[in-house]
């Protein structure tokens, strides 16, 4: 997927500090923040959004999570809490077809979010 930017991203082509790896997940802030901590959890290997999520794949998805997690403790977040979110397609705002769950943390959110 060479026109993906989140595949050029975890492939090291775009230069982006990674703030935590596992290894088939990179973490990474979101260029737009919209919380104190936002971060961007994609995998290494393109898949677009959840409606691509199959048997075969879906092991992704576990890692994806332990991935956030990881990075939650990591910046200190994990005790005061934070909100995963996974857009897909277009009446969540999906932007970016490479799957991603963004964390935000850092602050109190608002509930509901929509
Ligand atoms: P979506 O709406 O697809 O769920 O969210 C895409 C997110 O990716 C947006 O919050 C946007 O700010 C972020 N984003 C898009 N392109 C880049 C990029 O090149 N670098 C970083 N760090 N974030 C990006
Ligand atoms: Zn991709």
């Amino acid at each position: 997927m060479d026109s993906c930017i989140f595949c050029r991203i975890a492939s090291g082509e775009i230069p982006v500090e990674f703030v935590h790896e596992t290894e088939h997940t990179v973490v990474f802030n979101d260029r737009n923040p919209q919380a104190p901590v936002h971060l961007l959890i994609i995998p290494r290997s393109h898949i677009s959004n959840v409606n691509d999520v199959t048997q075969d794949n879906q092991s992704i998805a576990g890692e994806i999570l332990l991935s956030a997690g990881q990075a939650a403790a990591k910046l200190g977040v994990a005790e005061s809490g934070y909100r995963l979110v996974i857009n897909t397609n277009r009446d969540a705002g999906q932007e970016v077809f490479h799957i991603h769950a963004h964390l935000f943390a850092g602050r109190r959110l608002k509930w509901p979010p929509c």
